[in-house]
């Protein structure tokens, strides 16, 4: 019997667990780790279940006439080395382009992100994330001068009179946080009546892409009727006039006509948060996944201000992190305009620090990259990538305008893809390397409140499965870097990480796993081996130079896609409980296929009348991208206008079969919630 305190591996609470492997199989059983306090869902639960999973990638894949084939790890890496060489050669380095994951350890994502900038030498690297946090890191970035998801422990909000949930649903997206939140004092914002919705003492549901006009509307109310904390705002803020002057000419009857929710409900909002002795005001991926995503977490930033919220004890505004390692993810290097520690890569003295860590020169650093949707959409155009090397992620369910995204993968000369499971996106490569798992692994992640957590190792990996960090090694060496510098311990890789990240706004060169081995609590930054952390920012002073967070003057704009005669309906998509991303993991799981194992689409009975449809029957729904096709079920708490998928599901139930390709033009976010549809039976042909 061997038993190893680890957490779960999916979403970003990272619940702690305790997992013991037995004759009869692997166990699991919930820690009292603060943030699920002896608490774990569904997905938790059944965790083990992933280490059996009976298609597991056992082998590396070669595809040799049409077929995937296994082959040695040698013939494999040999294969995509000798390729990406004659790649290179003919096109240069940015004809390679790598794309990382939100689930990666901190150690993947940082090794991820050296050896595209340092044995590929490409600018082409983005990643999941980027479809997941990236509006609220630019948000939070330009408000405070640092983004965090939570400023401050999870275990706060248990302390708080009033918590306000803008496009958040952790009832089913990560249940033991409902623990911390008390469901007399809860607002909640979001289109659909929720499992979170419905504990609610509030609940406001604006039309799908309105969230910010209903942000500006409230910081409207906050000034007008008086509750704004003028002290905090001449103290410990900038640029409040520039935002009023947008909010000001958002009164609540104009408010109420453009989102659908009743003034009542927006004064009362209102002044709960204000009233209350303590306040939060969180967003999620409703509030964030726009073209307007940064502007509309802005909006929310902005209340938050208005009300003195910010940088105080028992107070604040945060972003609830929604992949595994979503916030560690987005700090060491995986994206198209940063180096580790949080560096921007334009930035030449970050530039200079990251390059002597690598024993590099800084001109050897390539430049900034294309995002995520703008990297998958120039893959094998004229000056796209010609090859992509994909870890830990699965673009063919989970990027928005999936078909065409397919249809860019299928045009590269080369589609390699790491990963666990045979996902979608493992169907289309050329290469497949088989890696390890989280209870296989060593390794950190960063949950959503800035605390870096040990994963570790229960067992081996099956068949040949191998580490990502040993099959960067193994692809660097070949491509020419000394192999020092691609360590295939997770302690190694940490260790430099801490040295590329000392200084950087996530400081890591204090955490060691030495210190979190002996149980030490420690959120980032943490500077160096005796400091204890910082798991509340902001309380002495926000991270710009002067100290003072920033409101944003934003305005309301519409979204890409807007209801007309052809498509007279929204569509906007999430999650639920029993699924987890793209699902390849959790449809794998058979207790979590049985919970929910196909689309649906969720509509107000008025409105499936008016299409013809009934319960159950098969809809089309249809955007001007293409058609889903889903399951009816009848919900008559949904708005009339707007109907409700999952994102979870392959094939003709991928319901980003109908989303665009707007981008906010800050964080580069897709627009994941408002597509322009029209829905109709399904009738096969
Ligand atoms: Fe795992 Fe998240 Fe569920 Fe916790 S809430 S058990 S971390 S999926």
């Amino acid at each position: 019997m061997r038993t190893v305190a680890t957490h779960c591996p999916y979403c970003a609470l990272q619940c702690g667990t305790r997992l013991t492997r037995e004759r009869r199989g692997v166990s699991v059983r919930p820690t009292d780790f603060p943030v699920n306090r002896g608490g774990l869902c569904q997905k938790g639960w059944t965790a083990p279940a992933l280490l059996d999973v009976a298609d597991r990638l056992r082998h590396p894949l070669l595809r040799r006439d049409g077929e995937l084939v296994p082959v040695s790890w040698e013939t494999a890496l040999d294969t995509i080395a000798a390729r990406l060489h004659a790649i290179r050669a003919e096109s240069g380095p940015d004809a390679v382009g790598v794309f990382g994951g939100g689930g990666l350890t901190n150690e993947k994502a940082y090794l991820l992100g050296k050896f595209a900038r340092l044995a590929l030498g490409t600018s082409q690297i983005d990643y999941n994330g980027r479809f997941c946090m990236s509006s609220a890191a630019a948000a939070g970035t330009a408000a405070f001068g640092l983004d965090r998801g939570l400023p401050f422990p999870v275990t706060d909000l248990g302390g708080a009179d009033v918590v306000l949930l803008a496009g958040a649903n952790p009832a089913e997206t990560m249940p033991p946080l409902m623990q911390h939140l008390r469901s007399p004092d809860l607002i909640v914002i979001d289109p659909r009546r929720t499992a979170t919705a419905e504990q609610a003492a509030l609940h406001l549901q604006p039309l799908p892409g309105t969230d910010l006009a209903l942000a500006l509307g409230l910081v409207h109310i906050a000034v007008t009727d008086g509750f704004s904390d003028t002290a905090f705002i001449r103290e410990r803020t900038q640029d409040f006039d520039a935002a009023w002057q947008r909010a000001m000419s958002w009164w609540p009857e104009r408010v109420e006509r453009v989102t659908g929710v009743p003034v009542s409900e927006q004064r009362r909002a209102v002044r709960m948060l204000a009233e209350a002795g303590s306040a939060y005001v969180l967003t999620g991926r409703g509030a964030e996944q726009h073209s307007k995503g940064a502007d509309t977490v802005a909006g929310f930033i902005n209340l938050a201000l208005a009300l003195g919220l910010p940088g105080r004890a028992g107070a604040g505004y945060g972003c609830l992190t929604g992949q595994g390692n979503g916030q560690g993810g987005r700090e060491h290097g995986q994206k198209a305009d940063q180096l580790p520690g949080y560096r921007m890569i334009t930035d030449q003295a970050a530039r200079e620090h990251v390059a002597e860590v690598w024993g590099v020169l800084p001109e050897v650093l390539p430049g900034p990259g294309r995002s995520a949707y703008e990297l998958l959409d120039a893959l094998g155009t004229s000056d796209g990538p010609r090859a992509l090397l994909v870890f830990g992620s699965n673009p063919a369910v989970s990027a928005p305008r999936a078909e065409h995204v397919v249809s860019r993968l299928t045009s590269l000369d080369l589609l390699v893809v790491a990963d666990f499971v045979p996902s979608e996106t493992v169907e289309l490569a050329d290469v497949v390397l088989p890696v390890t798992q989280w209870a296989e692994e060593e390794g950190t992640m960063t949950n959503l409140e800035g605390r870096v957590l040990r994963r570790r190792r229960l067992q081996v990996p099956p068949g040949h499965a191998r580490s990502d960090l040993e099959v960067l090694h193994g692809l660097a060496t070949r491509l020419g870097e000394p192999g020092h510098r691609y360590p295939t311990t997770a302690r190694e890789v940490f260790d430099e990480l801490r040295r590329a990240s000392a200084g950087g706004k996530a400081d890591y060169s204090g955490i060691s796993y030495q210190r979190l081995d002996a149980g030490e609590a420690l959120h980032w930054p943490c500077p160096d081996g005796e400091h204890p952390g910082t798991p509340r920012l902001f309380l002495d002073g926000f991270a710009h130079a002067d100290g003072r967070a920033r409101f944003a003057a934003v305005e309301h704009r519409d979204a890409g896609d807007v209801p007309a005669e052809e498509f007279p309906l929204t569509a906007t998509t999430g999650r639920v409980l029993a699924q987890y991303q793209s699902g390849a993991q959790t449809r794998r799981v058979a207790e979590l296929n049985d919970a929910a194992p196909e689309v649906f689409v969720e509509v107000h009975p008025d409105t499936a009348a008016r299409a013809g449809l009934a319960e159950g029957a098969l809809a089309r729904v249809s955007s001007s991208r293409g058609s889903t096709i889903a399951a009816v079920r009848l919900v008559p708490t949904m708005r009339t206008d707007t109907v409700f998928l999952p994102f979870h599901f392959p094939g003709d139930g991928r319901a980003n079969l109908l989303t665009g390709d707007a981008l906010d033009p800050r964080s580069r976010m897709p627009e994941f919630k408002v597509s322009a549809v029209r829905i109709e039976p399904h009738r096969e042909v």
